[in-house]
């Protein structure tokens, strides 16, 4: 147990952003540009954008689906790839099934840009810090953290919180209630992502591409000469000529909050990527004289906690195409969910569609821990259930949710009220005015062309 008063103050914010994912940078900016005066982020590791630049390098959740995709986020989002357009570091994927139109970014890049935006926001970025502790007042709440750096354990305090840590870290170690992955549902799967290079894209292509690749893989795990872990592994082409980028590894059964279970898992991801290294080589055309040149920088997680908010968002009301008043967002990706098969030995994708290609409405409650009045969540760990989340995870939806918490607590300050009892009205005006989209647009935005500026106009 810490003894947090022994422990040095080391700064006091306004707005206080514990992780820097593609939540939490947005929350951060968000902060700053709705007016709060001191906004901190707090992240562990060297750099920021989390998952979006730890192994990903592409943004779901833009776009809907299907034949008539519907552009469903804007706002800050739409900075972030106009940044990352600026540098000739994105392109769109078209597509009209799986989760829709990607908006494909160079990774590396995308840290550049993260920093920027928050250094031309007037965010103190605090990098290689990781929170430890929750300080709390007697009436139970949060006052400050405590932070683990090398120069030791400091403290830092401020008014109002968003817990964007992805694992609830905050809300944990504060004492508010959450739902651990795999406690009601299966959890999802992890993934340790991997990018290969002097690839031969054409005859990858004319050999029959992703068809050929299914074939091929079903054929290794059949006739037992690569143990693949799966049959339905994905690559897609990245941001660079001659590379790929893949989702393939699964590791399934990990409670990814133990750094046991944790450990285990990473080597477990690395063993298998080099597996899909040697059945690519021998078995896929194009791939001859291709190679790892990267894996992820942790594997990939799926989900772990999600808190239990004001109102907690539902399979059905994804499937309903729920409306609410109170919405900060929307969201028309399809449920998503990655799980292993009930005897572990293959795994099972289960896709479930928006009907008619919508997008339902986001709750500004499901971002607003049980009553708590001076912190929020949001991405991944914000108040859904295992299948709502599914859907609801993708980075177009959690930089938005970013952007909402980030204002809404800005707004907060400004009017001296809680979680509970800011003015939906102005928030979904703030939000409104940089561009959020909040109203499903009729308006048929990706027609299929590569390029993000003739598209984004929503
Ligand atoms: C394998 C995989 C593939 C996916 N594919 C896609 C895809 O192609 N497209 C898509 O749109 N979505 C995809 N997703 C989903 C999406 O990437 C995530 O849901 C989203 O990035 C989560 O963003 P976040 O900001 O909420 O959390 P994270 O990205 O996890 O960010 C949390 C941040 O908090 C930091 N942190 C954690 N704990 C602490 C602490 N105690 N102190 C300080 N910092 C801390 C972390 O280092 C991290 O930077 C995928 C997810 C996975 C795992």
């Amino acid at each position: 147990m810490l003894q947090i008063d022994r422990i040095p103050l080391f700064a006091s914010a306004d707005v206080l952003v514990i992780g820097g994912g593609s939540a939490g940078c947005c929350a951060a900016i968000a902060a700053r540009q709705a007016g709060a005066g001191h906004v901190i982020l707090v992240e562990r590791y060297g750099f920021p954008g989390g998952t979006s630049t730890q192994m990903l390098d592409t943004f779901y959740g833009f776009f809907t689906p299907g034949e008539q995709p519907r552009k469903v986020v804007g706002g800050l989002p739409d900075r972030v790839v106009d940044a990352l357009d600026d540098a000739g570091a994105v392109f769109l994927r078209p597509n009209t099934y799986g989760a829709g139109t990607g908006v494909n970014y160079n990774p590396e890049r995308l840290k550049l840009v993260w920093d920027q935006l928050l250094a031309d926001a007037g965010v103190r970025v605090l990098l290689h810090c990781t929170l430890v502790d929750a300080e709390r007042d007697p009436a139970g709440r949060i006052t400050g953290v405590v932070v683990f750096t090398k120069r030791g354990f400091l403290r830092i305090a401020a008014k109002r919180f968003v817990d964007a840590s992805g694992d609830a870290d905050l809300c944990h170690w504060a004492g508010v209630p959450y739902e651990r992955a795999g406690d009601l549902d299966p959890a999802q799967t992890l993934t340790t992502t991997f990018r290969m290079s002097n690839v031969d894209l054409d005859a990858y292509e004319s050999a029959g591409g992703k068809k050929m690749l299914a074939r091929k893989m079903a054929a290794a795990v059949d006739a037992g000469t690569h143990p693949l872990p799966r049959k339905n592994g994905s690559l897609h082409k990245m941001n660079a000529a001659g590379c790929i980028s893949t989702v393939a590894v699964r590791v399934a059964d990990v409670d990814a909050n133990d750094f046991e279970q944790l450990t285990a898992a990473e080597q477990e991801g690395r063993r298998q990527a080099f597996v899909y290294e040697k059945f690519f080589q021998e078995c896929v055309p194009g791939f001859a004289g291709s190679h790892i040149i990267g894996l992820s920088h942790q594997i990939g997680v799926r989900e772990t906690r999600r808190v239990y908010g004001e109102y907690r968002l539902t399979k059905d009301d994804c499937m309903r195409v729920a409306r609410f008043d109170d919405r900060i967002a929307l969201c028309g990706a399809p449920i998503e969910d990655h799980r292993a098969s009930p005897d572990g030995k293959s795994e099972e994708t289960v896709w479930g569609y928006i009907p008619g290609g919508d997008a339902y409405d986001v709750p500004y409650r499901t971002l607003v821990p049980r009553g708590r009045d001076e912190l929020w969540v949001a991405g991944r760990c914000f108040s859904a259930t295992h299948d709502a989340h599914a859907s609801c995870r993708s980075m177009g939806q959690t930089m938005a949710l970013g952007q909402a918490a980030g204002t809404a607590a800005a707004l907060s300050l400004a009017d001296g009220c809680g979680a509970r009892d800011l003015s939906i009205e102005k928030l979904q005006a703030a939000l409104r005015a940089t561009g959020s989209v909040l109203e499903t647009p009729t308006r048929v935005a990706a027609t299929g062309a590569a390029d993000w500026r003739k598209n984004h106009q929503a």
